[in-house]
């Protein structure tokens, strides 16, 4: 459920802002019943008029994109960085990413139009597994990868428990790669988990999101999700 000032601002009509003076007016009906009051929500089925005239409400669309490092999880940056929404160029839709990776994190990120979907990604009833691959510095002490796995005391509280495995080591390097599986999604989590065991992370790919992986994908290639896919997320 939406907002009916967002779904109004969403379909290009006006701004937020416009929007809500037009609700006020007494100019938007929701399933043919003038709403004038704010904060009313709305649904993808929910029919919007503004001043008589359909809302054209913007056709759900839903892709994966194998983000390459250096790139911003966000439609747009003020310092003119690139943006994963500069992957999807040709596409008219209003698409926004899940959540986000950081800037030097290589993976899987999914974006939409679907503002309901968003949330239930980012809020879900579920858990989602996400899973990292990190290469970090050193190599992590049986008792630490244990550490992980049980929870790490970060400042903004201990993690929940997660899996992890030491995928392969260069002892002449002295760097390893682990393998993280965790169902929660604070920022800089993984890099941070890793510094508080003393094995920074060199270099993080998010390998899987739930069932999704990045079979068949390149950095920089995105692919439109199923609706079969769509729906087993949901
Ligand atoms: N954890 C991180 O530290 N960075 C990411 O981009 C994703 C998860």
């Amino acid at each position: 459920m939406e907002r009916l000032q967002k779904v109004i601002a969403h379909a290009g009509i006006a701004s937020r802002r416009k929007a809500e003076e037009l609700i006020v007016e007494g100019k938007v009906k929701v399933n043919g019943k003038t709403v004038k009051e704010l904060g009313v929500k709305v649904g993808s089925n929910d029919k919007i008029e503004v001043n008589g005239i359909p809302v054209e409400r913007e056709e759900p669309v839903y892709f994966i994109l194998y983000k390459p490092r250096g790139v911003i999880s966000s439609v747009n940056d003020d310092k003119g960085r690139k943006v994963v929404t500069d992957y999807f160029s040709e596409i008219e839709a209003r698409i926004y990413p899940i959540g986000r990776l950081d800037y030097d994190t290589s993976g899987i990120i999914l974006l939409t139009n679907d503002g309901e979907f968003a949330n239930i990604m980012m809020h879900p009833k579920g858990e989602i597994e996400k899973v990292y691959v990190a290469k970090v510095k050193g190599i992590p002490a049986r008792e630490k990868v244990k550490q992980l796995e049980r929870g790490i005391m970060l400042e903004d509280g201990k993690t929940a428990p997660a899996k992890a495995k030491i995928l392969s080591v260069d002892k002449k390097k002295g760097t390893s790669i682990v393998e993280l599986k965790i169902h929660e999604g604070r920022n800089r989590q993984v890099r941070r988990m890793f510094e508080a065991i003393g094995t920074p992370v060199m270099k993080l790919k998010r390998e899987r999101y739930s069932f999704l992986n990045l079979n068949g994908l390149q950095p920089g290639d995105a692919r439109e999700l199923t609706a079969h896919e769509v729906k087993l997320l949901r």
